[in-house]
């Protein structure tokens, strides 16, 4: 079986792992562009990229898997490849349609909210919904509150179950996940050594406070067993391919980086086939670590007016920060964190992408003049605590992100910068056990948590659901959205015990009663 295909997240059909066939699988069905990949990316935490990129790989279907409060599944995209010639595209949905009700346990029908229904969508919902297998129609795209409404015209499709949602922004996906999991047959518990019960049993063992009931975990243990997921662990990742996108405003030096990150290496230029854009990733390889650098013929490219040229370098963050796992927000040292970066920034933190802020033209703020005491223009040499400081305070929400000063001009500190997109594309993929994460809860003292008391939450008990960035599902007394500094200081306390350097963290209320 296909190892590197699995511990990316998914495997192409003739590479599905022994142990995965067992699971329950889930099909994701529809025309293209409602948002299938989307959906599926965010469902596994890989992404569909990471196929697409070889070229002259025939694939239909691709899988993925996928837990949910602790049991877990396989998922299917079988939007994998539709043929561009839009006379092929009815038939080949419907072929892909057919093998999805053949296989599979649970089927979802992705329809895109923001526009009318179109006959492809009539004929494929009659056909599933002809077919037997408890079917579910997620209404995408549906980013806003106000679009919701809009769902309930799908309800002429006849479907039973119809869910809202935005695979992009990740509303709803809970509740549809639920609703799934509900119908899936629960997991068939004949892999004796793959019964995890150490952790588990552990905890209940010390279990003393009243406040995280037992009760979840006996579910664990029992009904769904935790399997060992040896691919999944963390560490097991080293020689897989990390995705970089290089981030920054007009002029930070992302080219020059970019030239001396790839340059002294044999650096493989590779256009990603079937593409018709001029994206070009650039692959250097260093200690069986793959690094890809995503869309380098972008980070080149040079707006015409220097307002244009800032606008540019936003969407172009935007662009690259979706086909990325690890972003490097470039800065200059000279001018500081400008209100540009801090919008590159914000974009990079809400995207999920690890993050690792490097401060260049470092020899700028350090290199002395003829007086060997002060800088050219007449400064004192800049301090790296103080400098570093004055950054985090005006990019506070990335405090997770490492923070590197470099020179790309000079080359200096480039491999610093491949050491630690290793160390954090490893850490976005960590999974912490739902034992751990208990034994961690009863310690946190949240009486230390600034959050005002109607808006404090009981946690019974708390999950890890995903990884890359890692979620955490919260099992809360109250259906709330968490405040934002409970979030926080949750969030820094995961970090303090876990790490998930460089990560951000997201977080999902479940009330349970
Ligand atoms: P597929 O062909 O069905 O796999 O569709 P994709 O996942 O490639 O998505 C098609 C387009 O819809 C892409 O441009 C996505 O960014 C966009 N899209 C997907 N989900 C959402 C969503 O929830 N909201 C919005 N606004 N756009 C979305
Ligand atoms: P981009 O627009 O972000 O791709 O920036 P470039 O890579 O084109 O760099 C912009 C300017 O900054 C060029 O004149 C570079 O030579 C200069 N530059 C880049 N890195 C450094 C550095 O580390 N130190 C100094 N002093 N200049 C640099």
């Amino acid at each position: 079986r296909d190892v590197e295909a699995i511990a990316a997240g998914f495997s192409v059909e003739t590479g599905v792992a022994a142990e995965a066939a067992d699971l329950p699988l889930i099909a994701v069905c529809g025309r293209p562009n409602v948002g299938k990949s989307t959906l599926f990316n965010r469902l596994t935490g890989s992404r569909r990229s990471i196929v697409g990129d070889e070229p002259g790989i025939t694939r239909d279907r691709i899988y993925g898997e996928i837990e949910w409060m602790g049991r877990d599944a396989r998922i299917v995209d079988t939007g994998g490849v539709v043929p561009d010639d839009e006379a092929l595209i009815p038939s080949e949905i419907f072929r892909q349609a057919q093998v999805a009700l053949e296989e599979a346990d649970a089927i979802v029908m992705v329809v895109d909210g923001r526009t009318e229904l179109a006959s492809p969508d009539l004929e494929l919902s009659r056909l599933l919904l002809r077919g037997g297998k408890p079917v579910f129609l997620a209404v995408n795209k549906m980013d806003t509150d106000a679009l919701l409404a809009g769902a309930e015209n799908f309800r002429r499709l006849g479907f039973r179950n119809v869910m809202p949602i935005s695979a992009e922004h990740g509303s709803g996906i809970g509740d549809l996940l639920d609703a799934v999991f509900e119908v899936l047959p629960e997991e068939q518990d004949h892999e004796p050594e793959a019964v995890m019960l150490t952790a588990d049993n552990e905890l209940e063992e010390d279990e003393d406070g009243p406040d995280f009931s037992p009760e979840p975990l006996q579910h664990e243990a029992g009904a769904a067993p935790v399997r060992v997921r040896r691919l999944r662990s963390h560490g097991e990742y080293d020689n897989k391919e990390t995705k970089v996108a290089i981030i920054g405003r007009p002029n930070v030096g992302k080219s020059t980086l970019l030239n001396a990150l790839t340059g002294t290496d044999r650096a493989i230029v590779s256009p990603i086939a079937g593409t018709t854009r001029d994206a070009v990733d650039e692959v250097v390889e260093r200690g069986g670590h793959n690094f890809r650098f995503v869309d380098t013929a972008g980070i080149r490219r040079k707006g015409k007016t220097k307002l244009m040229a800032e606008k540019l370098s936003v969407i172009m963050a935007r662009k690259h920060l979706e086909a990325a796992d690890v972003s490097l927000l470039v800065i200059d040292a000279g001018e500081g964190v400008a209100a540009a970066d801090a919008n590159i920034g914000g974009y990079a933190h809400e995207s999920g992408r690890s993050v690792i802020i490097v401060i260049n033209k470092w020899d700028l703020m350090t290199k002395v003049g003829p007086d060997g005491m002060r800088l050219f223009d007449g400064k004192p040499p800049a301090d790296q605590k103080i400098y570093e400081q004055d950054v985090r305070d005006k990019l506070k929400y990335l405090d997770y992100a490492p923070l590197l000063f470099i020179s790309a001009a000079d080359g200096k500190n480039i491999e610093s910068v491949f050491k630690k997109v290793e160390l954090v594309s490893r850490e976005r993929r960590k999974r912490v056990t739902t034992g751990q994460m208990n034994r961690f809860l009863e310690k946190v003292d949240f009486q230390k948590a600034s959050v005002p008391m109607n808006k404090r939450v009981r946690i019974y008990y708390m999950t890890q659901a995903a990884v890359a960035p890692p979620t955490f599902v919260l099992f809360t007394d109250k259906d709330v959205k968490l405040h934002f500094s409970f979030e926080r200081f949750l969030g820094n306390q995961i970090r303090e015990n876990f790490g998930f350097i460089g990560s951000p963290i997201w977080f999902k209320v479940k009330a349970r009663n």
